[in-house]
């Protein structure tokens, strides 16, 4: 590790006082789950709604960061786990920003998101578990993506020839196999209504 000397100046304005501003909390809903399990649909129609009650939010997802400041990552074991310490370095300036912060994700592994939890401890971190058989999720396949992971065309795809760890302790599962959208999207508003970050 190199040294550095920066220090954190907070003669500058602090979230608590970004908070009181915007009248809301801020924090992080982390959506993990297969791919096309709904985070990304989900995690839209969560923002599109805090944004009509004037919450300031925003989704961080593999489109806008994989693209950008992500780009230079590929998809084995030890780049997924750096795509990951940067989501969460962006997500804590988006929080400290006063940012309702929407990560949809796939993060596969317990270890990745033990590691994400401890680094938002003691903060508003909420981690949602985007349930849905990867059958389901095969047969909606929005990309293509499944069948050219099962084409050999993709390598390392999370469900068919990489693993997806199931949560064990999320604080709250959405089953879109079962559900429709909009109830899902109303479980996340809901537990963000109870965790204190919005009023309903
Ligand atoms: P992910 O971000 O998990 O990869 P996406 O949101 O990109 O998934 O894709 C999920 C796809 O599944 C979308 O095309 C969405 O319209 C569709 N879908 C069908 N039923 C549901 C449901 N009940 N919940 C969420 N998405 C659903």
């Amino acid at each position: 590790m190199k040294e550095n000397h920066v220090v954190w100046d907070d003669r500058f304005v602090k979230r608590s006082e970004r908070n009181r501003l915007n009248n809301h909390k801020s924090g992080l809903v982390w959506l993990t789950g297969l791919s096309a399990s709904g985070k990304s649909t989900i995690a839209h129609l969560v923002e599109r709604e805090l944004f009509r009650k004037g919450i300031h939010t925003y989704v961080l997802d593999g489109d806008n960061v994989r693209h950008g400041i992500n780009s230079n990552l590929g998809f084995g074991r030890e780049d997924r786990k750096e795509n990951l310490r940067r989501i969460v370095e962006l997500s804590k300036l988006l929080i400290d920003a006063g940012m309702v912060v929407l990560a949809a994700f796939i993060s596969p592994y317990h270890e990745d998101r033990a590691y994400i939890r401890k680094q938002l401890e003691g903060d508003n971190f909420i981690e949602v578990y985007v349930k849905c058989p990867v059958e389901e999720c095969e047969q909606r396949d929005p990309k293509g993506q499944y069948q050219k992971a099962r084409a050999g065309i993709i390598k390392e795809y999370t469900g068919v020839s990489s693993p997806y760890e199931e949560p064990e302790n999320p604080d709250l599962v959405l089953d879109t196999e079962k559900d429709d959208i909009e109830t899902s999207v109303r479980h996340v508003l809901e537990i963000l209504e109870k965790r204190n970050f919005i009023e309903l």
